[in-house]
């Protein structure tokens, strides 16, 4: 009956797929696994469940056009297995989606990574709060080497003033996919200096580090 009500379809390739499930077996298969082991300048920790290459990029595409009962369901999935391999999730106490600006949110009327800090919560069982605000607009990252990227995050978050106090606050921020790092580095500097005692990261994919010069 669900499955007729709300057909699943694989955000890869687009295959009508089990209600619980995340992708088909066939695209399934080719996602390449994170194996790196970097973390993040100012995070405690970080996981990634898969590279950023060829074989995930129809769904990032499809995600960030047009997310559907699927794909962030899917790239929760994704979290949730790299955090249990991890360890992290009995260290969390709340998830922090990666925020847009006022303006984005209103043209584009939901922020994607809340959509699967939303599935998230159920996955690990912690909350999520819309803890951070990001205060304005950024440039469009993906062309940029890892200083300018830095540089284009700087100061670009801030903790919603509504937020009560922080202190010794354990936090998960999630993004759908991590490049350098600046912009999960920037809110953790955020955090930290709200209160947080630990901030932990994670991303459904993440591209592989580019050397310097590259
Ligand atoms: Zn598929």
């Amino acid at each position: 009956m669900i499955d007729w009500l709300y057909p699943n379809v694989c955000p890869c390739c687009g295959k009508y797929i089990d209600h619980d499930a995340d992708f088909c077996n066939d695209c399934k298969n080719n996602i390449t696994p994170y194996t790196g082991d970097s973390v993040p300048r100012g995070l405690d920790g970080f996981a990634a469940y898969c590279e950023y290459d060829h074989n995930i990029d129809d769904a990032i595409l499809h995600f960030k056009k047009d997310p559907d009962g699927n794909s962030y369901y899917a790239f929760a999935c994704g979290i949730a297995e790299a955090l249990r391999k991890n360890g992290i999730i009995p260290d969390i106490d709340m998830i922090v989606p990666i925020p847009i600006t006022k303006a984005k949110m209103k043209s584009r009327g939901y922020n994607q990574t809340e959509l699967i800090a939303r599935e998230l919560r159920f996955l690990i069982d912690k909350p999520y709060e819309n803890l951070l605000l990001k205060i304005r607009d950024t440039k469009d990252q993906k062309n940029m080497l890892g200083k300018d990227r830095s540089e284009n995050v700087k100061d670009v978050f801030a903790v919603d003033p509504r937020v009560s106090d922080l202190t010794g606050k354990r936090l998960l921020v999630i993004d759908d996919v991590c490049t350098t790092g600046s912009t999960l580095s920037e809110a953790a500097k955020v955090l930290k200096t709200g209160g947080a005692a630990k901030v932990y990261a994670a991303a459904f994919a993440k591209t592989p580090f580019r050397k310097r010069g590259q």
